[in-house]
């Protein structure tokens, strides 16, 4: 073919053909991505010499010594350029940045020379728009720069050594391009080109138009012996008559996840059946909202995937953990969001948090009580400062944390730390600003900003559709058929709208209009179909990730009457699960787990033996445990199970109960051995509240929270009116002992039985050596008994360790009777009997200690204990089966 030659056909079958055939008369085959070229030599068996247009162009920018910046020093010269042009109408800011930086590229992809848009620019915007293009493309010519978004456009500058070249797999080719090939193919090249005059090929066929009048001749492909299910695709898409051709399916699916989980079942399965990864694709046109599931999905089957698109970088680790830092410090490192910082995956602090956080009894709620050392510092970041600083500040703590331009990890982690550095020390264009402001601004980076995804030596192929074109898969599908995923739909240019642009094409300025966009989309769609060789499978959600109804791409409108996939065999347990097929295996456990809560005998019914020392001292509490429920006991006490320690966000019962008791200790204890009235005791109780609260604020048993200052006046309220109460100090008793630690030892039938205690009060009072114990409410803790009722056993057992003849309960709070109980010898409750009572509880203990040496300590569930019990997971009993 001595003249220059645009081979179209609607089928890429037909193209790869001719390509197969007469590659041979060609030096050299420019084909569009890295991955066409290997489909190309594929297609060739062949020796055959491969490069795409971009290698090429970047081949003649070296010649001329003019380097291809980075996609980072784009940015950065694009800042340094605007810093010095007087903007009119736009500020300066980083949001304007990014819109001209993308303008610029339409600009560039449409070879438009720098001066051209100053010619027909109006408004003051416009002229803004058109100065910054000028002096960007000045500046990188007087540097011997090129911009990595349209390389193409800046080798047309430089000398071209024409030959015949053959062209395969573009879907369309912007005005650069178009220019370059111009320049590049001497007589004898042929481009081939998926083009034919239908609405659903506009792009192509603009191309097509455009390189007939710069004399390219045009000349109809033959059609290929091969018939794939891409071809009948085609066919059907463009025709759009008749049934949908076999081997294409049409699956509407809830949402994006499920979607990817049908399809990487169905992966999963096509691979056990020995179908090779290479030969697999799966297109995904939003990254945004499928990167991230389909990288899940392929760690969760462990699938190996192949994706070189970007996965943009606010999904990532090192991305997150700048957000974290940051969210931290507008938190004042309350504990969860300092949690977020140190114990992230890529924190070198994380080991040590998680011994911290078990050993450290109050959880952390400042910085500095975890103990990081003086260097931990420099994760504060002050509430306002310039972005320059916070960029510093920001690399100074990330390097605390051990993350610095060396990371271990990934490939990908290591390329994400590298973006997130570039990214901070970006920041510095932006004047002063708030925390909220920085994350906001970074926010909108890391979205923008991606890495690449996966990494792997083969897989099977997630690639974008236009990274498809010209390459044929035996398997293709394509997900997020629905409006607004495929096609996407971005929203209006601000900058630049389609009147303008629409004006600015009439002086010879032609950018793409927002209309105009659907051609690309169909496009895409066009490649995709293209692709596939034995089956197509299209997908689509009902919904998107936020749950919206979607409608359907109104692109495969003919294809909805498609079958619909059949629904993929469960790949994990899991799913088998779900889907109503449970192996034996998974029932035979289940079956465990039931037996367990029902408590019956087995191996797995939860008892564990233990030996409780024969000198063991128990408490109140830990009868009261031990009677209630001995397995709770045991996984609390003996084997030293403790809960997580919660966050305290409000004062716990616990920590106000420790404040009462410590305030009534402080009131009284000037006045032990004598009866002070109660007018003293309201007077000095101010006085004695603060001095309990800098004692327990200063051994941490009162943390810092929140609404303290209002929780203290309710505190102080409530404790007055207990004062003023006349059960807090009964006529004439005179407190002679506060909060009294008492060890007794008891001679029961089983030997020795040791328990201490905590008295609150002993006074002298008309009945003899009193014992009183506060409350806060009105519980008092009993042991639940064989036959259900209940029984008292804290003040009993103080009575026999101080030989007192009285015990009273006093509630602080219920002011309606402050007095709960008495019991003791010279209680004159109606119907009580202390004899009988306190040889119910002796005959408790002899229990106890029968069951004690015989190490039995089975869960005993009731509805009241085992609704706060902390064990229940351990025990596998819920309070509603009690
Ligand atoms: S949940 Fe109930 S049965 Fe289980 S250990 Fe706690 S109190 Fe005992």
């Amino acid at each position: 073919m001595p003249e220059r030659t645009l081979l179209i056909h609607r089928d890429i079958t037909a193209l790869a053909d001719f390509v197969r055939n007469h590659h041979a008369d060609f030096p050299t085959v420019i084909a569009t991505n890295l991955l066409s070229m290997r489909f190309v030599r594929k297609e060739a068996a062949a020796g055959l010499r491969t490069t795409t247009l971009k290698q090429l162009s970047q081949r003649m920018l070296a010649g001329q010594g003019i380097r291809v910046m980075s996609e980072f020093e784009r940015r950065k010269v694009l800042q340094q350029v605007l810093e010095n042009i007087p903007l009119k109408y736009l500020p300066f800011n980083r949001p304007t940045l990014r819109q001209l930086s993308s303008i610029f590229s339409e600009l560039m992809h449409a070879a438009i020379p720098p001066e051209k848009p100053l010619l027909v620019a109006r408004t003051a915007r416009e002229q803004d728009v058109a100065h910054c293009y000028q002096a960007y493309l000045t500046h990188l010519k007087a540097h011997l720069l090129a911009d990595p978004a349209a390389v193409e456009f800046f080798a047309l500058s430089c000398p071209a050594e024409p030959a015949a070249f053959l062209v395969y797999g573009y879907p369309y080719f912007d005005r650069a391009q178009l220019e370059l090939l111009n320049r590049v193919c001497a007589a004898g090249s042929v481009i081939t080109l998926t083009s034919e005059k239908h609405r659903v090929l506009r792009k192509a066929s603009a191309s097509q138009h455009e390189l007939e009048r710069l004399g390219w001749k045009v000349k109809q492909a033959a059609n290929s012996s091969r018939q794939t299910v891409g071809t009948q695709a085609v066919h059907h898409l463009l025709e759009g008559q008749g049934p949908v051709p076999e081997g294409i399916t049409h699956t509407a699916l809830s949402s994006p996840e499920t979607e990817v989980q049908q399809v990487f079942g169905h992966v999963h399965q096509l691979l056990l059946r020995g179908v090779l990864p290479e030969d697999v694709v799966v297109v995904v046109r939003d990254q945004d909202t499928y990167l991230p599931l389909v990288r899940e999905a392929s760690r969760r089957l462990q699938l190996p995937i192949l994706c070189g698109q970007m996965l943009p970088l606010s999904y990532t680790h090192p991305a997150r953990l700048v957000l974290s830092l940051i969210r931290a410090n507008q938190k004042h490192w309350e504990h969860h969001a300092a949690l977020e910082v140190l114990q992230h995956p890529l924190s070198r602090f994380a080991d040590e948090i998680n011994l911290k956080r078990k050993s450290l009894k109050v959880p952390p709620q400042r910085l500095q009580d975890w103990k990081l050392g003086e260097d931990a510092r420099v994760l504060l970041l002050p509430a306002q400062a310039s972005g320059a600083s916070y960029g510093d500040l920001i690399r100074e703590a990330l390097a605390f944390l051990g993350l610095g331009h060396t990371v271990r990890g990934t490939h990908q982690t290591a390329m994400a730390v590298s973006r997130v550095l570039d990214i901070l020390q970006s920041l510095s264009m932006l004047e002063k600003l708030t925390l909220e402001e920085l994350r906001l601004e970074l926010l909108e980076d890391f979205m923008d900003v991606g890495v690449p995804t996966v990494y792997s030596q083969r897989g099977v192929r997630i690639a974008s559709p236009l990274a498809l074109s010209g390459r044929k898969y035996q398997q293709v599908f394509v997900l997020g058929l629905s409006d607004t995923l495929f096609p996407q739909r971005p929203g209006a240019d601000v900058l630049l709208d389609d009147h303008i642009r629409e004006r600015w094409e009439r002086s010879g300025v032609a950018l793409v209009r927002q209309g105009e966009r659907m051609h690309t989309e169909r496009a895409y769609l066009h490649a995709c179909l293209n692709t596939a060789i034995a089956k197509l499978h299209l997908s689509r959600p009902l919904f998107d990730l936020q749950g919206r109804a979607l409608d359907p791409s109104p692109l495969c409108r003919n294809f909805q009457s498609a079958p619909a996939l059949q629904e993929a065999v469960a790949a994990t347990e899991m799913e088998a699960g779900l889907q109503g097929r449970v192996e034996e295996s998974v029932q035979l456990r289940a079956k465990l787990e039931l037996s367990r809560q029902k408590l019956h005998t087995s191996p797995h019914h939860g008892q564990v033996h233990w030996t409780v020392p024969k000198n063991h001292v128990w408490s109140p509490s830990q009868l009261v445990k031990f009677g209630n429920c001995r397995f709770q006991w045991l996984a609390e006490k003996a084997l030293k199970l403790l809960p997580f320690p919660e966050v305290e966000k409000n004062l716990q019962r616990s920590t106000q109960g420790t404040f009462y008791h410590k305030v009534l200790e402080e009131l009284l204890r000037p006045h032990v051995g004598t009866h002070p009235d109660a007018e003293t005791l309201l007077a000095e109780l101010p006085a004695a509240f603060e001095r309990a609260e800098k004692n327990l604020l200063d051994t941490g048993e009162l943390p810092p929270l929140p609404h303290w200052a209002f929780q203290r006046l309710e505190l102080q309220q409530n404790l007055q009116n207990f004062v003023k109460s006349p059960f807090f100090l009964f006529q004439g008793s005179v407190p002679q002992q506060l909060e009294v630690h008492i060890e007794h030892t008891l001679h029961l039938q089983n030997g020795p039985f040791t328990f201490r205690g905590i008295v609150d009060r002993i006074e002298q009072t008309g009945q003899g050596t009193t014992v009183v114990d506060y409350k806060s409410r009105g519980y008092i803790s009993e042991v639940r008994k064989a036959d259900g009722s209940k029984l008292e056993v804290q003040l009993p057992l103080y009575l026999m360790a101080v030989n007192g003849q009285l015990g009273r309960y006093l509630s602080i709070l219920n002011r309606e009777k402050h007095l709960l109980r008495s019991v003791g010898p010279a209680s004159a409750d109606r119907g009580y009997s202390w004899e009988s009572h306190q040889q119910e509880v002796l005959d408790f203990l002899e229990n106890t200690a029968t069951s004690v040496d015989q190490g039995e300590f089975p869960p005993t569930p009731g509805e009241g204990t085992c609704t706060l019990c902390d064990y229940g997971a351990l025990c596998r009993v819920k309070a509603r089966q009690a």
